[in-house]
């Protein structure tokens, strides 16, 4: 049996470091891992070559690379991949790879389940069970990347899977820095964004933190009155303190911030929506990232037609609000927004 219970990537430098200097193995060997898993892709332990065999073995017996494994893996004609990982704890998640033209990105989950309860998504329909650690997210990022062809490079990061991250930064952030770290996979702050339903302290927690990460904020709806409905958690928070902490990053980070709005037939994408929410956003360094709801079982809600969109679309533009429409990767197996499950029910999928 191994003989440690925490899991190695939850603390990869010091784990290590202690567990080389007990076997008297020099340092470098450290380096020499850090590089197999990051940039070298290892699947395992066997798989470093350049280390010496009997070093493999004792590593293998030791102190396990991987806690999850991968319960199913579904691949999409657009190139999307998903996985469907089982934790250590019998928990469930999915995280998924995207290809669109030369960019690689994944996106990523922080926790089994959801506690916002946004009531049009699917990760939160059985709440949320807990956060995920570090070493379990960064499982999730080497995982993916792994899927990618040699000549592949993993290019972008969405922490916009199961869970609200801002609800786990303790797990997520030290996942982010090995993601950024120039010996870690060396993605630039600027690409990789996290997702978040508005938790205004920590989003100023965020805004302290030395990387300034990319910020996109889930609005779906211009008003309290609306997002009440669509989104539980925003009466006790409200969006005049949400879009406060968004403008206070902004100050901070310099970076512009992404406004999420999944657009639900007939609930939130009529004209006089657009048009608060123009002046909401007005006067504001915003981009807004409109989502075309993405069907989910069971749940009664709609896609607008594509006339509504127009329509939508045209009078924030007037307005003057710069605006994108999310295209749906991944939705032939439910991998796009939304999506996300940890159980595997009635939902399923093209191979
Ligand atoms: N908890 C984070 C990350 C969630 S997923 C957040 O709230 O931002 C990323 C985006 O997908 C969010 O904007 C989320 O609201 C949106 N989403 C959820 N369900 C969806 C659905 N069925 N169709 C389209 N987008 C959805």
């Amino acid at each position: 049996m191994p003989s440690q219970s925490t899991h190695l990537l939850d603390s990869l430098d010091s784990t290590l470091t202690a567990w080389l200097a007990e076997r008297d193995v020099p340092k470098f060997r450290g380096k020499q891992i850090r590089n197999w898993l990051f940039e070298k892709r290892a699947a395992d332990w066997q798989a470093m070559t350049n280390l010496p065999q009997a070093l493999r073995d004792q590593l293998t017996a030791e102190l396990p690379l991987w806690t999850s494994s991968v319960a199913k893996h579904t691949k999409a004609e657009d190139g999307t991949e998903k996985l469907l990982l089982s934790l250590a704890d019998g928990g469930q998640i999915e995280c998924v790879l995207l290809r669109d033209k030369v960019r690689r990105t994944i996106c990523i989950s922080t926790q089994v389940g959801c506690g916002m309860g946004c009531v049009f998504c699917a990760s939160g329909l059985d709440g949320v069970d807990r956060n995920l650690t570090t070493g379990e997210i960064i499982e999730q990022i080497l995982l993916l990347q792994n899927l990618l062809a040699k000549e592949e490079r993993l290019s972008h990061i969405v922490v916009m899977g199961m869970g609200e991250p801002l609800a786990n930064l303790d797990g997520l952030l030290p996942a982010l820095e090995e993601a950024h770290r120039e010996d870690g996979l060396g993605i630039s702050a600027r690409r990789i964004t996290i997702s978040t339903v508005g938790l205004p302290a920590s989003i100023d927690r965020l805004a302290k933190h030395k990387r300034t990460y990319r910020l996109a904020i889930s609005l779906h709806a211009p008003n309290d009155e609306l997002r009440n409905k669509l989104v539980p958690v925003n009466d006790k928070i409200g969006l005049d303190a949400i879009l406060d902490a968004a403008d206070r990053y902004f100050d901070v980070s310099g970076r512009r911030l992404t406004y999420e709005y999944v657009l639900l037939h007939d609930l939130n994408d009529q004209d006089e929506h657009a048009r608060e929410l123009a002046d909401r956003l007005s006067g504001r360094e915003a981009l807004l990232n409109v989502i075309p709801y993405n069907p989910v079982a069971g749940l009664p809600y709609e896609t607008p037609t594509l006339a509504r969109q127009h329509a939508f679309r045209d009078i924030l533009e007037q307005a003057g609000i710069r605006v994108q429409f999310r295209h749906r990767k991944g939705n032939r197996i439910d991998a796009a927004c939304g999506q996300l499950r940890r159980s595997q029910q009635e939902v399923f999928a093209l191979e």
